[in-house]
């Protein structure tokens, strides 16, 4: 197939008037990565739960609590075990680890696909596809709980008939149209985590269904430092977007917890949020202009100005809308400069109502580092139990007790309603940082906030990657997890945490569910209301 991309670039430096090319970083073969299988994602992932398949928790032969694999070093700096956790699930969750759930050994057999001739015969030269049942599967669903559960236990209602991969723009145009004129259903897919069941396929569909996976569109198509803006394909997925920006200079800022699967046209279809979103805003704050083919054209900015005055941004009509409006397929991002300076943190409150009041104040006061998360007490035990082993076990086991006294003992704070702030500090150079810290302890103190140091701070950074391996963890074993995520207003959040945690234990107890239920709340802030 031509590369038609190089078209698509020259129109990007011949447009606005005042910027001159050498402004500009083309990059028509900055490729993040190439796919050269129809396999989804790179490295191989797992078929029936989270991640990586090298990566699994799993109980060792001794009976502890480890993780496979070599990645995530900063949570398991030396040995890949976690010595408390297999007692803390025991004693606070009630499982009972020999009472076992394993997953499905074999995939289940698919139907055979629904076939729209003419549609196949209009697309054959513009996108790969393929009927292969493996990819079939893995493009039917997003990464709910009851969606795992469906691909360890069962099945679903129904799969993607086909699935496509365009490389360009104009391969989504042709395979919109084709859609259109055969009356086939397409579904756009990015990485897959979603967590709203938006990739289900709804039982009463009867066209064919197309899943249209966007990950070989990847390409960053340019990087402006004079204007501070980046277009970027929408199949790029958060980590390789990243590190190919760093290469430049540059960053985004955008990083949800899903970022080493989840991509640009992902996060703009659900109007994602991540973890930075303090230093860098929400993805809504980050586009400034996107094209999207729907079925009656493509719908792109003729400018991306900063902003304008005139009638509404039409661009945000695509946030949040979930695929059904259209495909994305390109995106220009604010960027900014690769901050100089990182550090990680942890401030300890004696407990949740103390440290979401501290978080309040910060937020007043406009002292709020890129990122900073509340933990509640039965999130930072979680955390506690999921420690790895560093090291030597005897010095470990001496250092953790001279802490638990120091805080405990001499600052009196009761562990079982102690809570944790993770904290992420960036700037332009070291002054810069030490002024963020200098405002933020300052309000800190006055919530009794004690300094927990910077390897907390980076390791619950990190843990966050760990939640859905941990879901298959507790699948294992007949316990489920998920998580549910919401805004609210500073006065609504305590009764909120308290009602969400009332409604489960009530509707464990009406559905006689085993175990203990295990709720807990974490707290992201950005907004002063
Ligand atoms: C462990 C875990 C952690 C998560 N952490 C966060 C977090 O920190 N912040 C957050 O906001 N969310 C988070 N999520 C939810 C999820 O990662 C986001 O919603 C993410 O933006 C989805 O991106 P994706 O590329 O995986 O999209 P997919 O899951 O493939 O698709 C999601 C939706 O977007 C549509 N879509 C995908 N690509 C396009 C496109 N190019 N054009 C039009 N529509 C498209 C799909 O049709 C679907 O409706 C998390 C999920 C998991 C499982």
């Amino acid at each position: 197939m031509a590369d038609r991309r190089v078209g698509v670039l020259s129109a990007h430096l011949s447009a606005p008037a005042a910027t001159r090319s050498s402004d500009i970083v083309a990059c028509p073969t900055v490729s993040l990565k190439k796919f050269t299988t129809t396999r989804a994602r790179k490295p191989p992932t797992k078929w029936n739960g989270w991640g990586y398949e090298d990566t699994r928790l799993y109980l060792n032969q001794d009976g502890v609590a480890a993780l496979s694999g070599t990645r995530y070093p900063h949570i398991f700096p030396a040995r890949r075990i976690m010595p408390k956790f297999r007692g803390w699930v025991e004693d606070v969750l009630g499982i009972d680890i020999r009472n076992t759930s394993p997953a499905n050994r074999t995939k289940p057999e698919l139907p055979p696909p629904f076939v729209n001739k003419e549609f196949m015969d209009a697309i054959s030269d513009c996108a790969e596809s393929t009927f292969d049942d493996g990819a079939r599967l893995d493009h039917a669903h997003g990464a709910t709980c009851q969606e795992v559960f469906r691909l360890r236990y069962g099945s679903f209602d129904k799969y993607p008939d086909v699935v496509v991969f365009p490389s360009c723009h104009d391969d989504v145009e042709a395979l919109v149209a084709a859609a259109v004129k055969h009356d086939v259903c397409i579904i756009p897919f990015g990485g897959g985590t979603s967590v709203s069941a938006a990739l289900e396929i709804p039982e009463r569909e009867n066209r064919m269904v197309v899943s249209c996976d966007m990950k070989r569109m990847n390409h960053i198509c340019w990087i402006n430092h004079k204007t501070s803006l980046a277009c970027v394909e929408a199949g790029a997925v958060g980590i390789d977007l990243q590190e190919a920006l760093d290469a430049y200079g540059v960053t985004l800022g955008h990083e949800p917890d899903s970022s080493e699967f989840s991509t640009v046209g992902g996060w703009v279809a659900t109007r994602a949020s991540g973890m930075k979103k303090n230093a860098y805003g929400n993805i809504e704050d980050l586009v400034v202009n996107l094209k999207m083919v729907t079925p009656s054209g493509t719908f792109t900015k003729q400018a991306s100005a900063p902003r304008s005055s005139t009638g509404p941004d039409l661009t945000h009509i695509a946030l949040g809308s979930e695929g059904i409006l259209g495909i994305i397929t390109e995106v220009t991002f604010r960027i900014s400069p690769t901050p100089a300076v990182q550090e990680y943190d942890s401030v300890l409150f004696p407990d949740f109502e103390t440290g979401i009041a501290c978080m309040h104040h910060l937020t007043r006061e406009g002292a709020v580092p890129a990122a900073l998360r509340l933990q509640d007490n039965m999130q930072f035990q979680f955390g506690q139990a999921l420690s790895a082993e560093s090291g030597s076990p005897m010095r470990a086991s001496v250092i953790d007790k001279i802490k638990k006294y120091y805080v405990t003992q001499i600052k009196n704070f009761d562990p079982e309603s102690m809570v944790v702030a993770t904290i992420v500090y960036e700037g332009k150079s070291e002054q810069d940082v030490k002024s963020q810290k200098k405002a933020l302890e300052k309000i800190t103190a006055g919530y009794s906030g004690m300094h927990a140091g910077a390897e907390n701070g980076l390791k619950g950074y990190f843990l966050t990657y760990m939640i859905a391996y941990m879901r298959d963890f507790g699948f294992e074993f007949n316990f489920m997890a998920e998580s549910f995520e919401t805004s609210v207003a500073w006065d609504a959040v305590v009764p909120m945490c308290e009602s969400v945690k009332e409604r489960i234990f009530v509707e464990a107890a009406a559905r006689g569910v085993r175990g203990r239920p295990f709720v807990s709340c974490r707290l992201s802030q950005t907004y002063d209301t």
